[in-house]
């Protein structure tokens, strides 16, 4: 992996911030975008733009394959078994509130349903479950942040309707062992969820070998447009599950006295979906594909690494997120400083750094406090970069201590 030939893929690198190199480091947040991907949407304005699936004319044609295309990449992307099991979404949260919402309409009785999540979701795989009438059993994790997979299989119940457990956790960094708790959960008949927001730009996912029933993930956070993602479900489940909204091409008869509905994926994709931004989707695919999963999980790896032992040496600081399996994300506290004092400071010398509780309040309530700073890392990071950002940590460190 050749590093200075990707980052000068990516425009937004070369930007200067408070007249400084910008260090972005808030990839967990969302990724920057390759040029291939940017131009890859505008052209596809210039050139295609239609309206897809109903057109008789040569565009709406095009445009409906190049969509369908995609469909297809995310099919081989994620290892599903139909390309009619992938859903387009507007992102994660969409995907996740889609099946609360239609999977609760065909499962839950209504009368006490459980959903197990673990003690690290970020709220969009919290809320659409307490929509849709669930109570929550979450999970525990130890002080590293590692789920107690014993307490676990203890919270199933004749109630438990669904498991649902993000991969990887957006402030931990955790690597959630998802394969063993498929299998647990199977074990008691319950299928799972799967938020995959965190894992689909840093692992090579298979959602067969992992076994889940449903896995959700954002284009944004995997170097694609910002209002597309993917919701993948599992045909047998996805076929007794009701429409999410109603609408165009989601129907296959419609009168006032009843409605038919479209076959899978159409019957969960109501209205004019974001077409420029699928075929971005499957631009960024081909751009990761082409840097090679492995080689991007080993970079990042080699980044995260580097960026502990470094942030290590510093007095006073608190890291939150040590398993042993977890990816680029480094969640800190300096001595008694408040994180978002420490992100500003650090804005000043042009490092982009998340602060805050990071949409994972129960996480901020386990350890007891109100937020931290988060630097996540990406395939276009440099060692220089995190060189620069303990360099400048120091800096902020001495002068709030
Ligand atoms: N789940 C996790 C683990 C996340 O990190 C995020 C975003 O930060 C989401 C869900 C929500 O993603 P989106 O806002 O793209 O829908």
């Amino acid at each position: 992996m050749e590093i200075e030939h990707i980052r000068n893929q990516f425009p937004i690198l070369d930007e200067k911030v408070h007249g400084r190199p910008l260090v972005y480091l808030d990839n967990a947040a969302t990724t920057q975008k390759p040029l291939r991907v940017i131009e890859a949407v505008s052209g596809y304005y210039k050139t295609l733009n239609a309206n897809i699936h109903r057109g008789a004319h040569h565009l709406a044609a095009v445009a409906t394959e190049r969509y369908e295309a995609v469909r297809r990449q995310v099919q081989q992307l994620i290892g599903a078994r139909h390309s009619h099991e992938i859903v387009f979404t507007r992102g994660t949260t969409e995907g996740i509130n889609l099946v609360a919402s239609s999977f609760a309409r065909r499962y839950f009785s209504g009368d006490g349903d459980e959903v197990i999540v673990s003690g690290m979701e970020h709220h969009s795989n919290i809320v659409p479950w307490q929509l849709a009438g669930a109570r929550l059993r979450p999970i525990p994790f130890s002080d590293s942040g590692v789920l107690d997979l014993e307490a676990y299989g203890h919270l199933f119940s004749d109630k438990t309707r669904l498991v649902a457990v993000n991969h990887v956790s957006n402030t931990l960094g955790t690597v959630n062992p998802v394969r063993q708790m498929v299998d647990i959960a199977h074990a008691h008949g319950v299928p799972v969820l799967v938020d995959g927001a965190q894992a689909i730009s840093h692992l090579a996912v298979d959602v067969q070998a992992l076994g889940c029933d449903f896995y959700c993930f954002s284009g944004h956070k995997m170097y694609a447009p910002m209002g597309v993602g993917v919701m993948y479900g599992r045909e047998e489940l996805l076929d007794q599950m009701p429409p999410y909204q109603g609408g165009g091409e989601m129907i296959s008869e419609v009168t006032f006295e009843r409605t038919t509905y479209n076959q899978l994926p159409f019957k969960f994709e109501a209205g004019t979906p974001s077409v420029g931004d699928v075929i971005g989707l499957g631009e960024a695919i081909a751009f990761m594909q082409e840097v090679g999963l492995d080689a991007i999980a080993a970079h990042e790896e080699a980044l995260l690494r580097h960026a502990t032992d470094a942030l290590l040496q510093l007095p006073g600081i608190r890291l939150f997120g040590t398993a042993p399996q977890k990816t680029s994300v480094l969640s800190f506290l300096i001595g008694d400083a408040h994180p978002y004092d420490v992100g500003t400071l650090l804005d000043q010398l042009g490092i982009a750094v998340r602060t805050g509780h990071h949409c994972t309040q129960p996480v901020m309530d386990r350890y007891g406090i109100p937020g931290t700073v988060r630097a996540s890392f990406a395939l276009y990071n440099t060692p220089a970069e995190v060189d620069t950002f303990a360099t400048a940590l120091e800096k902020v460190s001495a002068m709030l201590m």
